[in-house]
């Protein structure tokens, strides 16, 4: 994070007269000046520059400079608030059955290793009577997205227009689907210049990114995942903790009742990281059999939101109500009708999700397979999720550049987690990867390091490290 990224240069000082007016109009070179010389930017003003942007009336130039400006000498909760605002209504708001009121939620992370929790979550909370609209996003850099996993399912359409999202809500109370063009076109437009110009890790610009989307999505209530570790965008406590306070607000601030959980992203989140991995991964938690850190991720960030929206009497019985959901196989006939409702074809659908099935018969499938085992015996005390990442991205999993095709079928699978104890050459991990000839050693090097090994016993206990209201 820059410097500046809190409130400190922005408060207005006694006696200002100076504003982004000349003759009376605002005008965008005054803008920038104002937000580069430190002063705080206006809701009028913050307003006004949004509406350019969106009409095309700002140069490049002076976008990637207001950025800058923005990025440099940071944005206080005021400014946040009102460029949140002016994002979500910079296009469509969508709009929902007035019987579906109360019940309309949603959630959103900053971006792990290994996290399906979207996959799994949304039909759990579909299962439990909740509306699901979620519109999520593809990955970035090391951190794979919702929507890239979900394509790796053959015929899975993550493009739905808000009527179709209306339908597949109405019949089966879920959907993942990708950004359309009419909501927040405001973000397209500055992520894009952001990505470009080094002015993406702003606390401000984030929140007004992420809250704006949600918003327009009319949500009822939003549970935020704000990771920190390793594998995270965010690596220490003190950033992560601003961001989930600054969206916090923003989102409460909107009318949206927002909770952000503050969770461990050190190590790999489930055994699985890769696209069909993760979606195998996803169904097998489905069944009831997820391993515990990931069912207590999806059972806590789902028990947050219904108990927001007093779908339950306590924290306790919301987390036990999506629990229920994973065991009785409710949420997995959600999912299996949601791929179908998405473009699956109903037999493949069947087939995914029919219990001990081999799904990678029907999912893409890396060429070869090589092992890393363990370098001693002992406990295992952590595994670097973001070597796992580095390495699963180098093969394909992930983009280097926006657009380009990604490889589904490769990635990792754990063999053991942290808290497992090893022998010394057990197989700590599958590299799943299409590289013919020698597996690169640098890659190798890479997991092999990622393991500590130590020879205290160790519990993998709950990733939730606190919870932000
Ligand atoms: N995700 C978003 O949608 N926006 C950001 O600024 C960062 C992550």
């Amino acid at each position: 994070m820059p410097p500046n990224s809190g409130n400190s240069n922005n408060k207005k000082r006694n006696g200002e007269t100076e504003t982004g007016k000349i003759n009376g109009e605002l005008c965008i070179p005054s803008l920038i000046k104002r937000k580069r010389d430190g002063k705080q930017l206006t809701r009028e003003e913050v307003e006004y520059f949004v509406k350019e942007v969106v009409a095309g009336q700002v140069q490049d130039v002076q976008l990637g400079a207001m950025l800058m400006a923005m990025y440099i000498r940071g944005l206080d909760y005021d400014e946040t608030s009102y460029l949140t605002r002016s994002m979500t209504h910079s296009g469509e708001v969508l709009k929902w059955p007035a019987e579906w009121r109360g019940k309309i939620v949603d959630k959103h992370s900053t971006g792990g290793v290994g996290d399906k929790v979207s996959l799994i979550l949304a039909p759990a909370l579909a299962a439990c009577g909740m509306k699901v609209p979620m519109v999520s996003g593809r990955g970035l850099c090391h951190t794979g997205g919702t929507l890239d996993k979900l394509e790796s399912i053959p015929g899975f359409t993550v493009s739905q227009s808000h009527a179709n999202m209306i339908k597949i809500l109405e019949d089966v109370g879920c959907c993942i689907v990708g950004q359309t063009s009419n909501l927040v076109p405001a973000d397209k437009i500055m992520y894009a210049t952001r990505d470009v110009t080094s002015t993406t890790e702003n606390i401000g610009l984030i929140t007004s990114s992420i809250i704006s989307k949600k918003v327009a999505e009319s949500l009822d209530a939003l549970v935020l995942d704000v990771k920190i570790g390793k594998g995270a965008f965010l690596k220490n406590e003190k950033d992560a903790r601003e961001l989930a306070n600054r969206m916090v607000a923003a989102g409460n601030g909107s009318g949206v009742q927002t909770i952000a959980l503050l969770t461990d992203m050190n190590s790999p989140i489930g055994m699985n990281i890769g696209n069909a991995l993760e979606v195998a991964e996803t169904i097998e938690c489905l069944h009831g059999n997820g391993p515990n850190d990931l069912t207590d991720l999806v059972t806590r960030l789902g028990g947050h939101l219904l108990y927001k929206v007093n779908a339950a009497g306590s924290m306790d019985a919301a987390v036990d109500m999506v629990a229920k959901t994973l065991n009785d196989g409710s949420a997995l006939a959600k999912f299996q009708a949601m791929m179908v409702a998405q473009g699956v074809q109903e037999e493949l659908a069947d087939k995914l999700c029919l219990k001990g099935a081999d799904v990678f018969e029907y999912l893409p499938k890396a060429k070869h397979t090589y092992e890393i085992k363990c370098s001693k015996s002992g406990h295992i005390h952590s595994i670097d999720s973001m070597n796992c990442a580095i390495v699963t991205w180098k093969f394909g999993a992930g983009r280097k550049k926006a657009g380009e095709a990604i490889n589904f079928g490769v990635g990792i699978q754990l063999k053991k987690h942290v808290g497992d104890a090893v022998n010394k050459d057990e197989v700590a991990m599958v590299v799943h990867h299409d590289e013919d000839g020698i597996f690169p050693a640098e890659f190798a090097g890479l997991l092999k390091d990622a393991f500590v090994i130590g020879k205290s016993t160790i519990t993998h206990g709950t990733r939730v490290l606190d919870v932000i209201t």
